[in-house]
């Protein structure tokens, strides 16, 4: 079994096959250095509903209900920390308009099953002293939670190689049947393969037919680490997520007494963090949490997240030798409990157990839009 990619993905994935009895080797010249280095991590089947994206939230709804399980299979083969904390999540909202986006948002999420609370300015304040008072609106989330995706990652890294995981530190640059050609030019032969590489998906090649089916583009994402002063720690303990302006904000409290500010989305091909993305983030979380201007900026970062035509990721069998698990997009810290999960599955001729019917790797190909046209 051979897994291309040591993302979030792919170390997930090679977790849980190895830890099914599974012989993995993992293939990847930088583990951990794509999207999930710079990844928020939360964990947010609920706050991260987007309106018209239904197919997407059974998928995240499961991914939320597995994702202690695959903590706890990682932690069961490590010592180093997972970074995952289950404090739950406030929404707030910075003016009035926003307060009433809000309040719309909230009645969608309700609709589709999903646990929001409103709650006053006031209780919001309570959890977290260090919201600002000049809040317009709030909502509690309580089984939206995150995960540190460094930290996890490490932590997932640790566990693969205890598990009897190989890791092989090089590019995988085609599939040839039932083995993977390396940028060396040495082969690993393997049964079974899992492309779980990313962006990087797209330019392995080989296991397609004329025409690569994966439509996947980098949405480009600001993000920054802050360090709380010891006196202010901890800022906050929940993931505060707010609207401000209509400009969605996050912070998430990390146990190291950092926090992370996010997350800007850029098109513009540039991989550098963006001055104004960096602004535009100060400003905001300091709207939200005053106390944001007493810390320390330790890193500001731009990574780019994986994404497909519909936002769906491309998640299933392509062929008798390879399955595509890749394209997550935004969800990609959160969906790996699914993705984990439902690749072992797949490789094991076990019926999913989630519906990944509008993930197939194929659908964007014409002949996958033809059919979509044809029903
Ligand atoms: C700023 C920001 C904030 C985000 N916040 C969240 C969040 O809060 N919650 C959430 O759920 N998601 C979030 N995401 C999205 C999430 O980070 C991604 O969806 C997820 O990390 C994708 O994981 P991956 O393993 O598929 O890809 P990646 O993490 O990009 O990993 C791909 C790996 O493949 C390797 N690779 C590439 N090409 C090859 C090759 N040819 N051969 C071998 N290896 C190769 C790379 O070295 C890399 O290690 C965020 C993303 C960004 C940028």
């Amino acid at each position: 079994m051979t897994v291309i990619g040591a993302g979030t993905i792919g170390l997930s994935t090679a977790v849980t096959l190895a830890a099914g009895g599974h012989e993995v080797t993992v293939i990847d010249p930088a583990p951990a250095s794509g999207s999930t280095y710079h990844a928020g991590g939360m964990l947010a089947p609920a706050a991260e509903v987007v309106y018209q994206q239904d197919p997407l939230f059974p998928l995240m709804q499961a991914a939320g209900q597995w994702y202690p399980e695959l903590v706890e299979l990682v932690a069961q083969h490590t010592d180093v920390p997972t970074g995952h904390q289950a404090h739950g999540t406030l929404v707030v909202a910075a003016d009035r308009a926003d307060a009433q986006h809000l309040g719309e948002l909230m009645d969608y999420q309700v609709a589709h099953g999903m646990t929001v609370e409103q709650i006053t300015t006031r209780q919001a304040r309570t959890q977290e002293p260090a919201l600002s008072p000049r809040l317009a609106g709030a909502v509690s989330i309580p089984g939206d939670h995150q995960v540190f995706p460094r930290q996890f990652a490490a932590a997932m890294q640790d566990a693969a190689g205890n598990l009897g995981v190989r890791f092989i530190t090089e590019t995988a640059e085609e599939i040839a049947g039932a083995s993977v050609v390396l940028g060396s030019g040495e082969t690993v032969d393997a049964e079974q393969i899992v492309l779980a590489n990313g962006l990087g998906a797209a330019s392995v090649r080989g296991w397609y037919e004329d025409r690569m089916p994966l439509q996947l583009r980098p949405v480009y994402g600001d993000i920054l680490r802050l360090s709380v002063p010891k006196p202010l720690q901890p800022l906050v303990t929940k993931v505060i997520r707010g609207f401000v302006e209509d400009r969605p904000i996050y912070v998430i409290p990390r146990e190291d007494g950092t926090v992370a500010i996010g997350a800007t989305s850029r098109e513009d091909g540039r991989a550098e963090p963006r001055v104004s993305g960096v602004h535009e983030l100060l400003r905001d979380a300091i709207r939200v949490v005053p106390g944001v201007e007493e810390c320390d900026l330790v890193e500001a970062s731009a990574g780019a997240r994986p994404g497909t035509p519909d936002d769906l990721p491309y998640l299933g069998r392509v062929n008798e030798h390879v399955v595509v698990s890749t394209g997550y997009f935004r969800h990609g810290i959160l969906l790996t409990a699914l993705a984990a999960k439902v690749t072992r599955e797949i490789i094991e001729g076990v019926q999913p157990s989630v519906d990944i019917v509008a993930c197939s790797p194929e659908r964007h190909t014409r002949e996958g839009i033809n059919h979509e046209r044809d029903r």
